[in-house]
């Protein structure tokens, strides 16, 4: 760190600093400036950098170095590349991820998984434990759910992501799912992402409503210090002034996270702007913005879902914006589902 101090300061004052930096094990490099003294800290310990700001005749106290360490790009220059099976995240490919908000019956999750695939789809999202607002709200079918999900992603040939919310569930959600997501009101429950540090199963982790990208990357920190690495962060819009949309959908990020950390980006344009008329232009901006991935809820019948059924796609929509972004990719050096999909019908 760096502690630069006031220019009125005692030399007394700067003498003091120095040994209590010196105390807390660091080394101290001085510079005296015409008006000003800089003081460089560099030392195998973490300081709070509080606790020297607080030091009579500091004026600002400047972090050099991220709070987090396995996260950050520092440490692991390369991308990290998560694989589920044959479908790798973080790579070349651009990888969709689509399915239902939650899974509610064997017919519409069937339904929709088959739809996506057509699509160009590669993982099959859907929840069973569902976070909301209301305690009144549908709450997911639970182990059931999880089975529908099983069964859609075996018949499609789809891995399975699906949301974790408790410590409880893991044991349940890892027997039928092949990633955990761990939900944004979830972003900062330690204990589950401690848990999920020992898992063998890779973590979707969303950004929480009202997190920085910094807290972000702690909690993404918590599950790799545990032993797993991997993860993969995925932008869902915050909690912003403007009401417009349901969250602001934070683009910035994608760039923002793939300079500080090496792990996979994904967007999810569905919860980001809460109505289906605005995924596709969000899904676009989030892929010409470097996403490695998208995940996007898409339902057989839409207008009749349980949960999220206004930001929920209808298949032709899905079909259509996976046209377009089969134009997109190439334009940033990315490829997305390259197999020929037989072109649907792009009604609504
Ligand atoms: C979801 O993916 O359906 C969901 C509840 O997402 P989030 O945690 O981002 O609100
Ligand atoms: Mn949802």
């Amino acid at each position: 760190m760096v502690v630069v101090m006031k220019e009125r300061a005692s030399e007394a004052e700067i003498d003091a600093v120095i040994a209590r930096l010196i105390d807390l094990g660091m080394d101290v490099h001085r510079s005296s400036g015409a008006t000003r003294t800089v003081l460089g800290v560099v030392g195998a310990q973490k300081v709070d950098p509080q606790l020297v700001a607080i030091l009579d005749g500091v004026h600002e106290v400047l972090r050099i170095t991220e709070p987090y360490k396995r996260a950050s790009r520092s440490f692991k220059p390369d991308d990290t590349v998560v694989s589920l099976g044959d479908v790798r995240v973080g790579g070349d490919e651009v990888i969709v991820m689509a399915g239902p908000c939650s899974a509610e019956t064997d017919e519409q999750t069937m339904t929709t998984a088959a739809a996506v695939k057509r699509a160009g789809a590669k993982i099959l999202r859907g929840g069973a434990f569902k976070p909301r607002s209301s305690p009144y709200s549908f709450q997911g079918l639970g182990e059931e759910g999880l089975q529908m999900l099983r069964r859609a992603g075996d018949a499609h040939d789809l891995p399975v992501v699906s949301e974790v919310m408790d410590v409880s569930q893991i044991e349940l959600v890892g027997r039928y799912a092949d990633m955990y997501q761990v939900g944004a009101r979830n972003m900062q429950n330690f204990t589950l992402l401690r848990e999920l540090g020992h898992v063998k199963k890779p973590v979707l982790l969303k950004r929480g409503i009202s997190a920085t990208i910094e807290e972000w990357l702690l909690s993404a920190e918590y599950i790799l210090a545990g032993g797993n690495p991997d993860v993969i962060l995925c932008e869902r819009g915050i909690r912003t002034f403007e009401t417009a949309t349901r969250n602001t959908f934070d683009i910035s990020a994608i760039p923002v996270v793939k300079k500080l950390s090496h792990l996979p980006i994904v967007a999810d344009p569905s919860h980001g702007a809460g109505r289906r008329d605005m995924v596709a232009p969000m899904a676009r901006a989030a892929v010409a913005a470097g996403a490695d991935g998208l995940i996007i809820e898409v339902h057989n019948d839409p207008d009749h879902a349980l949960s999220d059924g206004a930001q929920s796609m209808f298949p032709g929509q899905f079909d259509r914006l996976m046209a377009e972004l089969r134009i997109i990719a190439p334009a940033i050096g990315r490829s997305i589902c390259l197999e020929p999909t037989p072109r649907r019908g792009w009604a609504r």
